[in-house]
């Protein structure tokens, strides 16, 4: 019997690796609302991206989710206020918006990098007005945030990048600022987690008195604005911290996986399209565009029928939802010829070369078969 090749197989740190972290803990008698562990854990992930030329402020969070919805209300933008956002993301990059009391403006992405770009975004300010904007660090794949710098000081529009899933691969700007999630499935897993990396303190001030019930720590306790609970556990921390001890080792090995995968199914599929992004890059997933004419649909069918596990990630698109169907700013054909031949295959540290084989001749074979049908 062919045994099952998984979709993805969460890349966490071992109960052992975590444990002494967590011995601190028992030590410190200290669980939750900021504590060393905590602290330690902003300070080492702030160190992780360049000091030029101002530090980076880390603001642990819940999740990613709560990181994107803190990180926009810490705008504070008008009420209901609109935050153009690309129609290929996972839906809690909408969640979020709704969430911080603002409105979804969907809009359309890059046909070769499968991003909200800072052109797209201009363009769609030439047809309509809106208040920020949350691109995404989309599959992993890094956004310009120089670039974005540059949109807003041009436009005076806030920028917050979704890289949720883009630890790794993606810098903060001067004044763009960053959310990024810890969940278990993400590039760097601390089980559930988040946070969000920005160049000003008071930016990070308020942020955090956001995530403490929007208890205002200056004021001797007083709430200005009603926050919710959005802080990170000592236990949380602990799991992070081991899996940053493991990240060179775990980015070395997906990056060298990342390329020899794509290498081997462009070799030998060339009518498929991979997202163009740096090349070496950390990924944690691989994501192909199958040729025109092929449903992303009907090959991961006939995958499951081979034992291949394959996710259409972000299919149906944002306004594919009915929550925010009303929120596309007009026809968005990227999208949807994107969410339609997209295929996320099987991508994690346990994959043997022989898995990686089958995947593609699997594939390959389906295609032929597709191409040959009437
Ligand atoms: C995973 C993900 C989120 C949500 O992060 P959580 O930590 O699960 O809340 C948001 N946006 C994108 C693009 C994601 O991939």
């Amino acid at each position: 019997m062919k045994n099952i090749i998984k979709l993805l197989v969460p890349e966490m740190p071992k109960v052992e690796q975590i444990l002494p972290y967590w011995q601190q803990i028992d030590e410190n008698r200290w669980y939750t609302n900021f504590g060393p562990l905590v602290c330690e854990l902003e300070e080492r992930l702030s160190r992780s991206f360049s000091r030029e030329p101002t530090k980076v402020h880390v603001v642990s969070m819940a999740n990613g989710t709560c990181a994107l919805q803190i990180a926009l209300e810490a705008l504070r933008l008008r009420k209901a206020g609109r935050v153009l956002v690309p129609g290929l993301t996972f839906v809690a990059t909408a969640t979020a918006i709704i969430r911080a009391g603002l409105t979804p403006l969907i809009s359309d992405v890059d046909p070769d990098s499968w991003l909200l770009t800072p052109a797209i975004a201009r363009a769609a300010l030439a047809e309509t007005p809106f208040d920020a904007v949350m691109p995404v660090a989309t599959y992993g794949c890094p956004q310009d945030v120089a670039g974005w710098d540059l949109f807003t000081a041009e436009t005076g529009i806030p920028v917050v990048v979704d890289a949720a899933g883009a630890w790794g691969n993606q810098q903060v700007g001067l004044t763009t600022k960053v959310a990024f999630s810890l969940h278990a499935t993400k590039a760097l897993g601390g089980g559930e987690g988040g946070f969000v990396a920005a160049r000003h303190h008071a930016y990070g001030q308020s942020m955090r008195a956001l995530s403490n019930f929007g208890i205002d720590a200056q004021s001797g306790g007083l709430v200005f604005d009603a926050g919710e609970n959005g802080k990170m556990s000592e236990y949380h921390a602990a799991v992070a911290l081991a899996a940053l001890d493991n990240w060179p080792t775990v980015a070395e090995t997906r990056r060298s996986l990342h390329q020899r995968y794509a290498a081997r199914l462009l070799a030998r599929i060339p009518a498929l399209k991979l997202q163009v992004k740096p090349a070496d890059g950390v990924y944690s997933l691989m994501l192909v565009l199958l040729p025109p004419g092929v449903r992303g649909v009907d090959i991961q069918l006939r995958l499951l029928g081979e034992d291949i596990e394959t996710r259409r990630w972000y299919c149906p698109p944002l306004h594919g939802h009915p929550a925010f169907q009303a929120c596309a700013a007009g026809p968005l054909p990227v999208v949807d010829l994107l969410t339609e031949r997209l295929l996320g295959l099987p991508f994690h540290l346990s994959l043997t070369d022989a898995d990686i084989e089958r995947v593609i001749d699997c594939l390959a074979d389906l295609l032929t078969d597709q191409a040959a049908a009437p």
